[in-house]
């Protein structure tokens, strides 16, 4: 069972309180009308999905409620860190 350190609780809970909420750092077209149909499909659709250190999303649901960034390791499925806040730069 994965652990993930809850940034905002300031501890461990198990994985089942919570919800991945996808890659962070990802940024919406400011005006999507303007958007090009590229632009907007990697919006969409386009993750970095790293072997290795990822940024995610995820937001304690069953918990606080609270989003927060958790870095993990996609290859040991290991949370490294987490922080409060919901976007980083990729
Ligand atoms: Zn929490």
């Amino acid at each position: 069972m994965l652990l993930i350190p809850c940034p905002h609780c300031r501890q461990s809970r198990p994985e089942r309180e919570f919800r991945h909420c996808g890659e962070a750092g990802l940024l919406r077209p400011v005006d999507p009308a303007a958007a090009s149909d590229r632009e907007w499909t990697d919006y969409l659709f386009a993750r970095t999905n790293p072997k290795g250190e990822s940024q995610e999303r995820w937001r304690h649901v069953h918990g606080c409620g609270r989003f927060f960034v958790l870095r993990r390791d996609t290859r040991e499925d290991a949370c490294v860190t987490s922080r409060a806040g919901v976007e980083e730069a990729p």
